[in-house]
């Protein structure tokens, strides 16, 4: 069978091709230390679920860029928990933001530029329409946080690109990273002076360890970044396939380009998501107070893992929200050469092998495969419990670590074992 060559060359998510490999690995009676899957440890807040339950029998076809009442009160979160002022008739529903920036990446005509430590996802998407995207450098020292200045040089060098659109995400999936506000001006100054588009991936914007959220390129730069967000990751709902997106005023012409191409391919988010959905935005106290203990949690396990790799020395990046971390063994890297192990992937594939945790190569981020940096995902423990316990004890300890999230601890023990065995 003929197939479409960009597509051909597709793999699967680097990040949904681990998750079958470690849970094929667990059910052969291997434990793993699952530090490969970005997933929320917490059970979705309960209301959410009830309203679920209670629109399960609505069987509509809602209106294509989503139910008037969710995008209105997206409107309203996104002014109340984000900072954001965003026109309500902009905001459009999809099943989940990746879908979102998929649809964008289609319409654009642009060329795409995208820091190195960016989110797998990115890339191939931008891929399967036939066209490439350009790297934009960054470096450990600052937590592969891309510069103002990188970028300005990126313009100047590429003055015949005409149309250009950068995806920037913060918290950043694989590094934790949290662009500061002094950052994200900075950022926007080049933004405007070149004309770009960006393609702003807030969907941890309330996983910040500091902050009941976070700094939005889209404040100093309203006219041409478009906003992404969803249910996946504060609100624990992966599996709910809901997302949305903000248009900003200065690109409104998009919107029934987007309307067209929603139609012709998803037609809707499903009806009783999008009746769920609702209660998330509208973020309650109850709500507020749960996603804040979420934040504790995270950026308890978190310091430990930072503190532990630092006493090691692996350098690592700070984590500021979100689920992850970049780790290097570039330290090591003769004696990882001496094993016969050349690229992130092959050592990725001798820690899961010999030492059962599963870390993702770096590889996978757009950095270069002989570069030894890893993202570290640190939800392998069970939300559930470890709310229960937060609750009595408040803090997050290295015993704390040890009895309620064993796997991280022996994941983390394990990665010593093999950096002592270098
Ligand atoms: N953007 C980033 C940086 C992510 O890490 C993810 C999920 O892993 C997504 C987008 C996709 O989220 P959704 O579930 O809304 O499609």
């Amino acid at each position: 069978m003929k197939l479409n060559k960009h597509i051909r060359s597709l793999k699967p998510s680097a990040t949904l091709a681990i998750n079958t490999k470690v849970n094929n690995l667990n059910t052969r009676g291997e434990n793993i230390y699952h530090f490969g899957f970005g997933q929320s440890p917490f059970p979705i807040y309960n209301s959410i679920v009830k309203e679920l339950q209670k629109n399960a029998e609505n069987n509509n076809y809602l209106p294509t860029l989503g139910l008037e009442k969710l995008r209105n009160q997206i409107a309203v979160f996104l002014k109340n928990h984000q900072n954001l002022k965003v026109e309500k008739d902009l905001v459009f529903i999809g099943p989940g933001s990746k879908e979102l920036l998929f649809q964008t990446i289609l319409i654009l005509d642009s060329t795409f530029l995208i820091p190195k430590g960016s989110w797998v996802s990115y890339g191939p998407q931008i891929q399967s329409k036939g066209v490439n995207y350009e790297l934009l450098e960054t470096f450990l020292q600052n937590d592969f946080k891309l510069t103002a200045k990188e970028l300005d040089f990126y313009c100047k060098q590429n003055r015949k690109v005409k149309q250009k659109a950068l995806i920037l995400n913060s918290p950043n999936n694989p590094t934790g990273a949290v662009y500061s506000i002094k950052e994200l001006k900075e950022i926007a100054k080049v933004c405007k002076e070149n004309d770009i588009v960006v393609l702003s991936d807030e969907i941890y914007s309330q996983l910040n360890f500091t902050n009941t959220y976070s700094p939005s390129i889209a404040t100093f730069y309203p006219e041409r970044t478009i906003v992404f967000g969803g249910l996946s990751k504060v609100f624990s709902a992966g599996g709910y396939r809901l997302g949305y997106m903000a248009l900003p005023y200065g690109l409104k012409d998009l919107k029934d380009t987007y309307k067209s191409l929603f139609s012709e391919t998803f037609s809707a988010v499903a009806s009783p998501i999008q009746f769920a959905a609702i209660k998330a935005f509208k973020m309650d106290l109850k709500l507020q107070k749960y996603i804040s203990i979420q934040r504790e949690i995270l950026k308890g396990v978190s310091s430990y893992l930072s503190l532990e790799f630092t006493k090691l020395n692996v350098e690592c990046t700070k984590p500021e929200g979100a689920f992850y971390m970049t780790i290097s063994f570039e330290e090591y890297k003769s004696k990882i050469h001496s094993l016969g192990i050349n690229t992130s992937k092959e050592l990725s594939d001798y820690i899961l092998n010999n030492y059962k945790v599963a870390l993702l190569p770096g590889s996978d981020f757009y950095f270069k495969e002989e570069d030894f940096f890893f993202r570290l995902a640190f939800v392998d423990f069970n939300g559930r419990e470890v709310l229960k316990s937060f609750k009595k004890s408040k803090k997050i300890t290295k015993e704390f670590i040890k009895r309620e999230c064993s796997n991280i601890y022996e994941g983390m023990e394990q990665i010593k074992t093999f950096v002592k065995s270098l």
